[in-house]
C-alpha cells in the first residue's frame, strides 16, 4: 500500500515551485574577508546598516542597497572581537548565514570569496569557479554513517544558464578550517574530488540547506595548493588582483540574475 500523502510536504513543494517562478528580489552575499567585501560594497554603492539586523554587540556587518531591481546585502562577519582579524572559517560562516536568512529572507545566497586551487585538476591563479558541489575535508568521524555526515557533501543550486553565459569554470569545492593542508586533509580533498579549497563554502551551504534557501558559491583562486610557492605567501601576493577579478565576475553574475527568476538561472 502506498504511504499516505504528507500534506505539509506537498504544500512546501508547491510553495518552493512558485518561488522559483518569481523574479529574484533579495540576495545575500556572505563574504568572509573585508578586503573581498569592500570593492563590491563600492561597486554596488552599498551603505552600512546603522541599525544592525544582528544582535547588539555582534561584529557582523551588513552593507545594503538597491542595484537595478535587486536588494543587495553583503554580509561580512566582521573582525573577531578578541583577536581583531577577519572572522574567517566555518563557525562564523554558518552563524552569519543563518542569522541573515532569518533577518532578511533572501531568495538566493551567494558565498563569494577567494580559494586555493589544484592545478592537477585544472585550476589556475585568477580563475573564477562556480562550485558544483561542496563538502568538508576536516571532519573525520570513522563510524558508519557519521563518516558521511562529517563529509557533508551537497550539490549546490544548479545554474546551467549562468554557467554557460558567463563562461565560468566549475568544479567541486572542499571546505575546512585551516588555510594549510595536512596530509589527512589532502586525502579527504582527493576523496572529495575537489578542484578548489576554501574555509567557508560547505558551512554556508549547511545553513542555507537547513533553511531551504538556494545557494551558489563563487570562488576565485589566489593560490595553487599543489604549486611551488608557500600558500600564505602566494595568497597575500595575489589577493588584491584576484579580488578585482572576483569583483568583476560577481558584477556579471548580478547583471545576469537581474530580472530573472530562480528557474531561469
Ligand atoms: N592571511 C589572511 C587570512 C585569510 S584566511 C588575512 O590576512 O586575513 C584565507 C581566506 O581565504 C579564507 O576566507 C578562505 O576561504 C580563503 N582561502 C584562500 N586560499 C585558501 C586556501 N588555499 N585554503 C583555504 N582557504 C583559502
Amino acid at each position: 500500500m502506498a504511504p499516505p500523502e504528507d500534506d505539509t510536504k506537498v504544500t512546501e513543494e508547491a510553495m518552493a515551485a512558485e518561488e522559483e517562478e518569481k523574479p529574484i528580489s533579495t540576495i545575500v552575499f556572505v563574504i568572509a574577508m573585508q578586503s573581498e567585501a569592500l570593492p563590491l560594497v563600492n561597486r554596488f554603492q552599498l551603505t552600512e546598516d546603522p541599525d544592525s539586523v544582528f544582535p547588539k554587540g555582534f561584529p557582523w556587518v551588513r552593507y545594503h542597497g538597491i542595484y537595478k531591481d535587486l536588494h543587495i546585502n553583503i554580509i561580512w562577519p566582521g573582525k573577531d572581537p578578541v583577536w581583531g582579524v577577519n572572522s574567517v572559517g566555518t563557525v562564523s560562516a554558518s552563524l552569519v548565514t543563518y542569522a541573515s536568512i532569518q533577518a532578511l529572507k533572501p531568495d538566493l545566497i551567494v558565498n563569494a570569496g577567494t580559494c586555493g586551487g589544484f592545478k592537477a585538476k585544472g585550476a589556475c591563479i585568477g580563475d573564477v569557479f562556480l562550485a558544483s558541489e561542496v563538502a568538508f575535508h576536516d571532519r573525520r568521524i570513522p563510524i558508519p554513517v557519521f563518516d558521511q555526515y562529517g563529509i557533508g557533501a551537497q550539490q549546490t543550486f544548479s545554474t546551467p544558464n549562468l554557467l554557460q553565459k558567463l563562461i565560468l569554470k566549475t568544479g567541486k569545492l572542499s571546505t575546512g578550517d585551516s588555510l594549510d593542508m595536512s596530509p589527512q586533509d589532502e586525502a579527504s580533498i582527493i576523496a572529495n574530488d575537489a578542484t578548489v579549497k576554501d574555509m567557508e563554502g560547505a558551512a554556508v551551504a549547511y545553513a542555507a540547506d537547513l533553511s531551504t534557501v538556494p545557494a551558489i558559491f563563487v570562488k576565485a583562486v589566489t593560490d595553487l595548493v599543489d604549486g611551488d610557492k608557500p600558500t600564505t605567501e602566494e595568497f597575500l601576493e595575489n589577493l588584491a588582483a584576484v579580488t578585482a577579478t572576483l569583483d568583476q565576475s560577481v558584477m556579471n553574475i548580478i547583471d545576469f540574475i537581474s530580472g530573472k527568476c530562480l528557474s531561469e538561472l
